[in-house]
């Protein structure tokens, strides 16, 4: 990895959320250290979220200055939070060469929006931008400029646990990018966020969106852990989908349903399928109907969210009551269909908003 920081440029270290148990035990071995350190090195990392090499007591200081010489402590600086401890915070972050990612966090009982619950969940970026270009999303807006690495992915729910100083509960990967597009690094991550050693949360708390890569799909169904999967559907007939969704001339509705299929025949939990619903572009009756059929031959569930306004864009979400309407034809087709009133619509919480002002503000986009 390289990095720029004026003319100089300089190497950048990897960071340590992203190091495997197994990569630092091999790294251990070549440096001479007993293989008892890995475990007190990980325990300072992903438990005791130690703020420094120093702070890690019970390592002799010339490991702690190996372990400074070769490794970053973290891969992400955390820059803002908007909204409060109370209601939905969205973190932004700086990344080594000068991007920026944010995640945001609903606490449990959310004060002013949404059902009650009592987990925290976070919603994470997997890329910096999008290169799918849905018509409706600001991440898809300002294009693709790379990929997060496995410590840019699993860093964010460190560095959330560290700044609000609770657990997190439900991680979905929901925010920026397409997380079926960079498979490894996404993989590594969830490695270290499901491991015993590292973050230790359970797969089954763990949910990613997709707009709907087929083949990914399929290899996700076929992978041991029992991650949970939602689809961004956002329109029922490949009409509708085409004009909103430039990943459906890849994967058309009939491919993406086979891969779904594939998935119901090896895992158990029951597919979301996401639909944003927006003003004279999805919302039509028919399209409720048509999903709904898709719905149930899939034992999927179905998220209704109402559009939320990206800037630059003319779209709106339709009147409430057409949006309990597409919902009762969902509900009246045996559908379990639920209506989201969107949590931190005040804070920019759409998916890249405060990341494009921020990237927009210091000339990088
Ligand atoms: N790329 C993945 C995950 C990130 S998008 C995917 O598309 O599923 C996360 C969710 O935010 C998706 O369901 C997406 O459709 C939704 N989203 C994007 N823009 C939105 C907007 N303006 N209003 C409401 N939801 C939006
Ligand atoms: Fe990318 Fe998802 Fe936004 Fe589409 S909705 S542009 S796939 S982040």
């Amino acid at each position: 990895m390289m990095e720029t920081t004026g003319n100089i440029v300089a190497k950048t270290l990897p960071a340590l959320p992203g190091v495997s148990p197994e990569i630092l035990s091999a790294w251990l071995a070549e440096q001479g250290e007993p293989a008892f350190r890995a475990k007190q090195i990980l325990e300072w990392v992903w438990k005791k979220k130690a703020a420094s090499f120093d702070a890690m007591t019970n390592l002799p200081a010339t490991l702690r200055e190996k372990l400074a010489a070769s490794y970053r402590l973290s891969a992400l600086t955390h820059t803002k939070t908007q909204g409060s401890a109370d209601t939905t915070r969205k973190f932004l972050f700086r990344l080594h060469d000068g991007r920026y990612i944010e995640s945001v966090l609903i606490p449990a009982n959310p004060a002013l929006y949404g059902e009650k619950s009592d987990r925290r969940t976070l919603c994470v970026s997997s890329q910096v931008g999008c290169a799918y270009g849905c018509k409706f999303c600001a991440s898809g807006l300002a294009g693709y400029t790379r990929n997060l690495d496995a410590a840019e992915i699993a860093g964010q729910v460190l560095e959330a646990e560290i700044i609000s100083g609770e657990r997190v509960d439900n991680l979905v990967f929901m925010g920026m990018g397409e997380p079926m597009a960079n498979f490894n690094n996404l993989m590594d991550a969830i490695a270290l966020i499901t491991g015993s050693e590292t973050l230790h949360l359970g797969a089954r708390h763990l949910t990613i969106s997709t707009s709907g890569l087929a083949p990914q799909i399929r290899k996700l169904a076929d992978h041991p852990q029992q991650i949970r999967l939602a689809i961004s559907f956002h329109g029922a007939t490949d009409e509708v989908r085409d004009r909103i969704m430039p990943v459906n001339k890849k994967y058309p509705v009939a491919e993406l349903m086979d891969a779904l299929a594939h998935w119901n025949s090896s895992k158990k939990q029951k597919l979301t399928l996401e639909y944003i619903l927006i003003k004279g572009v999805n919302d039509d009756l028919n399209q409720a109907t048509i999903l709904a059929r898709h719905a149930r031959s899939i034992g999927a569930k179905v998220n209704l969210i109402p559009y939320n306004t990206v800037e630059g864009l003319e779209w709106e979400r339709p009147a409430l009551s057409h949006c309990r309407a597409f919902q009762d034809v969902l509900k009246n087709a045996g559908v379990t269909a639920t209506l989201r009133i969107e949590k931190g619509h005040d804070i920019d919480a759409a998916c890249g908003q405060l990341r494009l002002k921020q990237e927009t503000a210091e000339g990088i986009v």
